[in-house]
Formats: C-alpha cells, structure tokens, sequence
C-alpha cells in the first residue's frame, strides 16, 4: 500500500494519555504527538513524553512530540454564580483590582485592556459564542452591551478581534514550559498567539541561549499575524494555521481564504505548515465524521499542507483512533486522486534546493522506486518535501539523532537513522539494503539518491542513481 505523505497530529489528553492507548495511537498512524500547554500538568507531561519515547523505539517507529505552548490567553477572572445575559444587558469588565458594584461586573487578566480596545469594538468571550460590543471606557473599565445571549463563567477565554493587544507573546509559565520541554527533550514548540516575526525570534532566542535544537512552530490565531504573516513565515520552522482562535479573531467567511493563503504561502516559501482545529470536531460525540469535515480534511490534503491535526477529537473524544483512522483513509485515497501543486511555484533559490529538484526530475523520469536522501541538518529532507512530488516515496536517513523525530512533520517524508559511514556509496548501499529488507524497494529497479560524495577532501552534494540489485 501507498504510504501516506500527510502527517497526522494528535493531541494527547484525558482520553488518550495512558501508555497502551499512545501505543495504540502510533499504532494506527500517529506521526506527531502534541500537548497542549493550557492544560497538560508538568508531572503529566513528563510522563506522556516517556511514555512516547519508550512506545516509539519498540515499536520502529518516528514519532515526533510537539508542545503547544499555552501563550498569552486573555480570560475573565472568577465569578460565584455564571452571569445569564439576554441581548441588550450591560457588563462591566474590570482591570487592575477594580471593584465595581454598578452594574453585574467580572475581572480580566489583562491590566492593558482598557488601553487597548476602543469604543465600539467587539468583545468575544468562550470560543465567541457570547459577543458583547464596548459603549464606555474607564481607567479601570470597560461597559459592554450584550449582542448575542449566553453565559458567562469564570476563567473563560476572551478574544478581541482587530485589536492589537499588547500582551508579550511569551508569559512567564510559556518560559518555564520552554524549559520542561527543552529538558525533556521535545521535537517542536508551538508559539500560541505569535503576531510578529520578533516574537518568534524571542523564543528562538531562548532556545539559543539554552543549546536547545527545539523547531519553533509559529501559531497565527489573529489577523496582526495574517498581516505579517511572510516575516513570520521567513523566521519561524513552521506554521500553524490555528482556525479555532483564527475563526474568531477573523470574519468567517474569509478564514478558507486565509487557510488558502498561508498554505501555498508557506509550500512556495519551503517552510512545513500544519491544518489545525474542528477537522473531525463531531467525532469527539460520534463515531462517524460529517460529511462536511470529510471535505474539509480533504480540502487540506488537496492543498499539500503537511499535516493534519486533531485535538478535542484525541485528547478528550470518545473515539480517538477512529479519528486517526479515518484522516488516514481521507489521506490516502485523497493523496491518490493529486494535488493543488502549489509547489511549482516554489521559490527555490539555493543550490541545495535546486539540487534536489533535479533528483526530482531524474526520480519521475527513471520512474524510480524511491528518492533516497542523506541529511545531518535537515536541510535536503525540507528540500525533498518542498517539491511534493507524488511519483516516488521520500526516504530519508541521517545520523543525526535529535533531527529524526523533527523529521515527522515534514510532507512525504520518511526518515530513518543511519550511522554515517565515511564512505557515502557505503551509506546508500546499506540505505538500499534495508529499504529491500522492509519490501519497499525491490530488484531490478532504479532508485535516485541524494547525498554528500567526498571529492578530493570536499564534501560535495551529489546526486545517484542505480538499479537495486
Ligand atoms: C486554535 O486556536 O486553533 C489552536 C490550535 O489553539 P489552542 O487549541 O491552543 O487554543
């Protein structure tokens, strides 16, 4: 069977944490395990990335970890009863202590609301199902209106759309689960709310600072970060389109175009790029999906993202693994049917890059079985996946243990660990060997291979082809 080429993420939570489910999850497709930072304990944390570390390495298989970091989340404080608001009602939000008797009032964590919004500006609370619209400013205050009826409870996630907040990107519990995630050695960081490109150059910052090989995955849940989005696409490892925040913060009917933006924005640009919220939202109640979420899971495989992501679904659904499955069976048969082909539009500027799409050429024109490259800094596998070629499996070894994992997330990508012989026409001799010995390559056909070669002392990139004996 086709191997699939799009990367599945799951989230890890209450429904899927124990060690024999993660084994189960990796079992039926799991490429990326994530842990979302706005609940996960640090005690839970350890343990579910040991628990994939170990499952993993049994069972032959990469998985990489992703922590998603909580980020700089504006809520309302606590409330003794939940306030029951009808359209018309006014509130009060209060800042820095506020106590305010005039009208049914609730804190906010966020001293610099007052200064940040206007007039006139929504107000979104609990995932936006409650909106409310500012009449009044005061030092310490803001009265809403009540647009649409709902409930609001205590510690519930406020967005404000079109208001540029002035909340830094990393808090201080974002900083100490940098440093949980750097000493347990995770695969990537994903920064929530990144809405400049400094904001990831502050996390790559910290990593710098501390040796840290973690890839910084940039979040854009708001439209300040659609306006930058190509600095931060140019800075970051990686993007995620994280539609829950980002279907909020934008009007609905331009989030599809904003998804389509990103996507081929990051696929020209080289740079891995993740679909992410509500995929299969349905099936953390019911075992089947809808077929709208079939479409869309689709739709996102269509345009080549690198990767699905699942979050509800896994960590608190009642049917994880039929989520897995069911991305994975979308993926397959969509992958079969091609592609949007952003990636002929590729900016392919450097000679690595350029190197590789030749490989490409070769691999389609040979009808090779398999494009086999060789990599220690990651860069030629970013390369292979960039083209989105559909004709042959990427396989990709590298002896570099902490970039194995990282691998995951890239499209079409499978890796390997290899020890680098100095002799490269030994290492593509025993990548063939064991490539036969899985039946993924077979006698008598070509395979292309992209690795460095030793010419007089020079490590040189060098592509090559040969019949599988
Ligand atoms: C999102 O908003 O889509 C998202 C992935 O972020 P989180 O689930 O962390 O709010």
């Amino acid at each position: 069977m086709q191997s699939r080429k799009t990367k599945i993420i799951a989230t890890i939570g209450p429904a899927t944490m124990d060690a024999g489910m993660i084994e189960r999850l990796i079992a039926a497709g799991m490429d990326i395990a994530r842990i979302n930072m706005s609940h996960a304990h640090p005690d839970q944390v350890r343990q579910i990335v040991q628990s994939i570390r170990e499952i993993s390495v049994n069972a032959q298989r990469c998985v990489g970890v992703l922590m998603d970091l909580q980020g700089p989340a504006i809520r309302t404080g606590d409330l003794l009863e939940p306030l029951h608001l009808a359209p018309g009602d006014r509130i009060a939000f209060t800042v820095r202590g506020e106590v305010y008797e005039g009208l049914p009032s609730i804190s906010v964590n966020y001293d610099h609301l007052v200064n940040d919004i206007r007039v006139g500006d929504a107000v979104l609370v609990d995932n936006g199902n409650l909106h409310l619209t500012v009449l009044e400013k005061r030092p310490n205050r803001i009265t809403c209106e009540v647009i649409t009826q709902g409930t609001l409870g205590s510690r519930r996630h406020i967005n404000l759309p079109g208001v540029r907040v002035s909340m830094p990107a990393l808090t201080d519990k974002d900083i100490q689960d940098v440093d949980l995630g750097i000493e347990l050695g995770v695969d990537f960081i994903a920064l929530s709310f990144c809405r400049e490109p400094e904001d990831v150059l502050r996390l790559k910052g910290i990593l710098d600072y501390r040796r840290a090989r973690q890839k910084v995955i940039a979040k854009l849940e708001d439209q300040q970060a659609i306006r930058n989005l190509e600095e931060i696409i140019e800075n970051a490892d990686g993007i995620m389109v994280a539609r829950g925040d980002l279907g909020i913060e934008c009007a609905y009917e331009e989030l599809p175009i904003i998804q389509r933006r990103i996507v081929k924005t990051c696929i020209i640009r080289g740079k891995p790029v993740i679909v992410a919220t509500h995929m299969l939202e349905s099936m953390i109640e019911s075992p089947s999906p809808t077929r709208a979420e079939i479409t869309d899971v689709s739709n996102a495989v269509f345009e080549q993202a690198d990767a699905i992501m699942l979050s509800g679904e896994t960590s608190v659904g009642k049917y994880p693994l039929k989520c897995i499955d069911m991305m994975d069976r979308i993926a397959r048969r969509v992958e079969r049917s091609g592609g949007a082909n952003y990636a002929q539009m590729a900016q392919m500027d450097s000679l690595g890059a350029r190197l590789v799409k030749s490989a490409n050429v070769l691999t389609k024109e040979v009808e090779a079985e398999a494009l086999i490259v060789f990599t220690h800094t990651g860069r030629m596998a970013r390369n292979a996946a960039w083209l989105r070629p559909l004709h042959s499996p990427i396989y990709v070894f590298t002896d570099n243990g902490s970039l194995l994992n990282q691998l995951t997330l890239y499209w079409g990508i499978k890796p390997y660990f290899l020890q680098f012989n100095e002799d490269p026409a030994m290492n593509a001799r025993n990548a063939v060997d064991l490539l036969k010995k899985e039946n993924r390559i077979g006698s008598g056909n070509n395979v292309v291979v992209v690795t460095p070669v030793n010419l007089g002392g020079r490590l040189i990139d060098t592509i090559l082809m040969e019949t599988v004996e």
